[in-house]
């Protein structure tokens, strides 16, 4: 199976019909599942026996989806949740609780940057965050004692920096920890990160997964390669008796393939509940079948509009990881040969009122707090999702007032090249 193309496992992974089942995989739209007898179903609460009881905790239709997602990245296990927002989330606080330390790209997506730096703060988990450019020297400097985890973003949003995942990887295991990597921007056809040292991938499913801007979601998956018990006394969440769950130990129960993904699923899905519906599961899956086929065209037409700004008059800077003199195009080669994704940001030497004009005047682009769909849109992160800063604390987060993101979409680059030039003349 591990042998196929990405392709073949975008299209046919996670799920294979027997004699007369249906072809396409089954929405399973039941809260509960029936059984003959207690016995049976107490198995199951003791996690003795697999099997489905209720979908706050596992449905089919989701763990067939989780199992694609899993195989797309080499992992050993996967699952669903609600948003990338609860992904990143459960991925860090099963690790990671009171008291504890994470040490953090300074690029990573604002929601993230909120839930770390703000939400999980209160929860008493400590962040440090550091530059993904930072030497090994300066990372090395962030882990303290307590540190329990590395995060980073393969291609940050909106910033586009390229996370240097070898670097991370190295500076996590020399202090007994996992790195954790954002693979939203990227996904599996254009980088699996656990080719290069991460332990951890999540995603909001939501973005390319997706692909159509239909449904919100995340995923989670393990690698399966980090060896809990190896350092048994920094994650005892693993490797000592959960009270709450009739004292199974993750680590030895479950192994290094199952175990981070059982705790997830038996602990925080159990408690929080943020559960992927199965209708937004299937969904999902359509998009999967065709992320192979979709993302080379994302990143040809993102390729092009970059090259296209890149020589006009009217524009300041162009940041796109894929466009030779970007300041990670040398990192994007090295991580992601095939192409990075369909986002571009770029600048106006008419600054902001300029962006804004713009803007005003696209016909294909439309203007939406989203990202990675087949629609091309665009945002100006200054009048909408970093509203509340003024321009020296923009500048600060790396944004300055003038910067337009645009997600190239599926059209044909042609026509987005000539809506882009219309706008560009009327301003
Ligand atoms: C959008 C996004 C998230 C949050 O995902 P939601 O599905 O919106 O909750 C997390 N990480 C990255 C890189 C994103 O682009």
């Amino acid at each position: 199976m591990n042998k196929q193309g990405i392709g073949t496992k975008c299209v046919q992974a996670g799920y294979t019909p027997g004699n007369g089942e249906p072809r396409q995989i089954p929405i399973i739209q039941s809260t509960t599942f029936k059984y003959d007898t207690s016995e049976h179903m107490g198995k199951l609460f003791d996690l003795e026996e697999s099997g489905y009881f209720y979908t706050r905790l596992q449905n089919p239709t989701n763990d067939m989806v989780a199992a694609k997602i899993a195989a797309l990245e080499g992992g050993t296990a996967a699952m669903l949740t609600s948003s990338g927002q609860a992904a990143n989330f459960y991925a860090v606080f099963n690790i990671a609780t009171c008291g504890d330390h994470v040490v953090a790209s300074s690029t990573i997506y604002g929601g993230t940057y909120n839930l770390f730096h703000v939400t999980m703060r209160k929860m008493g988990v400590d962040f440090t965050f550091v530059s993904p450019d930072c030497t090994p020297e300066e990372l090395d400097a962030a882990f303290r004692p307590n540190t329990k985890a590395v995060f980073g973003e393969t291609i940050a949003n909106p910033a586009l920096t390229v996370l240097d995942i070898e670097k991370f990887a190295r500076a996590a295991h020399a202090h007994g920890v996992p790195l954790i990597v954002d693979n939203t921007f990227a996904t599996p056809v254009n980088c699996r990160p656990f080719e290069w040292g991460a332990d951890i991938v999540t995603h909001s499913t939501t973005k390319y997964m997706d692909g159509h801007g239909a449904g919100v979601g995340g995923a989670i998956v393990d690698s399966g390669k980090f060896d809990w018990m190896a350092h048994a006394d920094k994650f005892p969440g693993l490797t000592t008796p959960d009270d709450s769950y009739h004292g199974v130990t993750y680590a030895e129960k479950f192994g290094l393939g199952g175990a981070f993904i059982t705790k997830c699923t038996a602990q925080l899905m159990r408690d929080f509940g943020s559960i992927q519906s199965p209708q937004n599961a299937f969904i999902l899956n359509l998009g999967l079948e065709s992320l192979h086929v979709r993302m080379p065209r994302h990143c040809e037409n993102g390729l092009a509009v970059a090259q296209f700004l890149k020589g006009h008059p009217k524009i300041s800077f162009v940041i796109y990881p894929g466009l030779e003199g970007d300041k990670y195009h040398a990192m994007a080669e090295k991580y992601m040969p095939n192409g990075t994704c369909g986002v571009v940001s770029f600048g106006f030497k008419g600054g902001r009122s300029a962006a804004e004009a713009f803007m005003k005047h696209l016909r294909l682009g439309a203007i939406e707090t989203h990202v990675a769909d087949a629609r091309t849109c665009c945002l100006h992160p200054a009048s909408a999702t970093h509203r509340q800063m003024n321009d020296d604390e923009l500048a600060a987060a790396g944004i300055t007032p003038d910067l337009v993101r645009m997600s190239c979409g599926l059209e044909d680059s042609a026509d987005l090249i000539a809506d882009i030039a219309q706008a560009l003349e009327k301003i």
